[in-house]
């Protein structure tokens, strides 16, 4: 194949990614847009492995039978609470693929000072991905515990790194070799460096963390791009690096926070929030019913619980029902509820619930006093109003869902435990707050059998 028919077919690829990634936009077109962007991502790589001559038709049909196998079986075994776990997985692979890229690069003999840097670029990273997503997968997956990792002298610790990581790059660039010490040295402490840079965040900052080293993946990827000069995976890295951008603009805006904040106070770990005490007032899914019942107008507000009680085919029945019922129904999704961007919007979307009833939190707050019941299916940090009232407290200043300042709150969850960021809610203590415990989805079946009965 000619590099014109090659560069021809990459230019198709990149078309259909642009339209891929233009339809992930809405739940509506998200699959189609998925296929698209999968189905341009097989042409590129057809067009590079024969087009360079690189494998056999026969190794490439076996190989795409062998990765389609195993990410079906992904796709089916993963649980839809793993998914973010999985994602940071996915961020992490593309780390280190760059990384391998970028290094076997250095094996052509005839590279110009550009493309040594582009393969410390990369190689730096990626390695920086890697870790970085695998402490990530470690606090989502709570194998690791999920607050940030601070000690005293660690901003100096990880200042002399970063002096040791450009020096290392210096010297490595001006005279590359692919068994160079300064190799080694420069891998190392990218590796290292992912694990100090992810570390101190903990807590209700992780979003903002996961789409960064999303970004860091497609900006790895662009680098690697450069060094084999593949002009695909410069188009789809560079593509992957922004959208990473925009959604951790996104997190820092819905955390109110700034990136810097974020990455370098190891917020979280040294404030105490102010203790929570009070009476808690139980309710059972039967009186629940009745108020329900009466009410006109009743917001259902989902956290990382609902996805652990797969409770959103419920979720929607009672909504149908409520609406027959005279209810004016909405659903409040607050940008880092769950523990992915979208979580919400994916399992609500997966349960047919109609688009026009997700309203989004800036559209919420200024008319849920009118609300008459709002209902919190296993969200704690998202609705915690310690994150307005308390300036001891370690999410001061994340925007939430005021459901405190609806009519009647119930909360359904199974305990009084935290939510991700291990702060106490005062919402549970609220004098029109109800405690309905017991697992999401049961809580609800029950609510729907008596409205059913
Ligand atoms: P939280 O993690 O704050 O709270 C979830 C609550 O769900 C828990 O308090 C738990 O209480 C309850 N729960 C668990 N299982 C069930 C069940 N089967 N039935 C009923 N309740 C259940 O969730 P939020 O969505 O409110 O907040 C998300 C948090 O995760 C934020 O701190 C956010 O910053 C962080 N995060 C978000 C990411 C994102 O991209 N969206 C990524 C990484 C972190 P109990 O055990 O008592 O049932």
């Amino acid at each position: 194949m000619t590099l014109e028919l090659i560069n021809l077919f990459y230019v198709a690829s990149a078309a259909l990614f642009i339209f891929g990634l233009k339809q992930l936009s809405s739940p509506a077109t998200a699959v189609r847009g998925n296929m698209l962007s999968s189905f341009a991502m097989l042409i590129a790589i057809v067009a590079t492995l024969t087009g360079k001559n690189i494998l056999p038709w026969e190794w490439i049909i076996i190989s795409i039978a062998i990765g389609a196998i195993i990410g079906g079986l992904a796709a089916q075994k993963v649980a839809m609470t793993s998914m973010p776990e999985m994602v940071a997985l996915f961020n992490g692979s593309g780390g280190i693929a760059s990384l391998l890229v970028a290094w076997a690069a250095l094996y052509n003999v005839d590279n110009s000072i550009f493309t040594n840097v582009t393969v410390v670029l990369s190689i730096l990273i990626g390695g920086v991905t890697f870790t970085g997503s695998i402490i990530a997968w470690g606090k989502l997956s709570e194998v690791m515990p999920s607050g940030a990792w601070v000690f005293g002298v660690q901003r100096i610790v990880n200042g002399a790194i970063l002096i040791g990581i450009i020096a290392v790059a210096v010297i490595f660039c001006m005279d590359p070799a692919t068994d160079s010490q300064y190799l080694y040295a420069l891998i190392a402490l990218a590796l290292i460096f992912g694990v100090m840079v992810v570390a101190p965040v903990g807590g209700a900052d992780m979003p903002v963390v996961i789409s960064l080293l999303n970004s860091y993946s497609g900006l790895a990827a662009c680098a690697a791009g450069f060094a084999i000069n593949n002009n695909i995976l410069i188009v789809a890295g560079s593509m992957v690096g922004a959208a990473g951008i925009i959604l951790t603009n996104i997190m820092c805006k819905a955390m109110n926070r700034s990136l810097a904040n974020v990455l370098f106070s190891g917020f979280g770990a040294v404030k105490q929030a102010t203790k929570v005490e009070g009476e808690v007032k139980p309710i059972t899914a039967d009186d629940a019913y009745l108020i329900l019942e009466a009410a006109q107008s009743v917001t259902f507000v989902p956290g990382y619980g609902m996805a652990v009680a797969q409770a959103q085919h419920v979720v929607r029945e009672l909504g149908e029902l409520l609406e027959k019922n005279g209810a004016e129904v909405s659903y409040a999704i607050h940008p880092v509820a769950g523990r992915m961007p979208g979580h919400m919007n994916v399992l609500l979307a997966e349960a047919n619930v109609p688009y026009d009833q997700l309203v989004e939190m800036e559209d919420i707050n200024p008319r849920i006093e009118g609300i008459d019941v709002a209902v919190v299916i296993g969200a704690n940090d998202v609705v915690n109003p310690a994150a307005r009232n308390d300036e001891n407290s370690p999410i001061y200043g994340m925007p939430i869902i005021n459901v405190d300042h609806a009519r009647t709150v119930f909360v359904l969850k199974r305990s009084m435990a935290s939510g991700f960021s291990g702060v106490d809610n005062p919402l549970f203590f609220g004098d029109n707050t109800r405690m309905l415990f017991g697992d999401a989805k049961d809580s609800i079946a029950t609510v729907v059998a008596e409205f059913k009965g």
